[in-house]
């Protein structure tokens, strides 16, 4: 059972550190690279052990091509919905 609990807790782990590096990269109007993830991965690893920003406790939990996988899939299906989204959106509301 608590293999269960620690690959779930893993998972949970990938997915917000993705988010986290998915919402930098969008903010800054860039794609996600492995580079990307790479570096927001050691600047975490890099926080003091008290700190209580609640990511880089996770940051142990995961792998570079497990966060950089799902937040370039992420980024990937937004951009599409988006594009979806402007291509519904009547002319008139141009
Ligand atoms: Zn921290």
């Amino acid at each position: 059972m608590s293999g269960t609990n620690a690959a779930t807790s893993r998972e949970a782990a990938v997915e917000i550190l993705a988010l986290n590096a998915y919402g930098i990269a969008d903010r800054d109007g860039k794609q996600v690279t492995r580079q990307m993830v790479e570096s927001r991965l050691e600047e975490l690893a890099g926080h003091p052990p008290a700190c209580d920003c609640g990511l880089c406790d996770l940051a142990p939990l995961v792998t570079v091509s497990k966060v950089y996988g799902t937040a370039a899939r992420w980024q990937l299906s937004i951009a599409a919905t988006r594009a979806l989204a402007r291509g519904a959106r009547p002319r008139h509301w141009r």
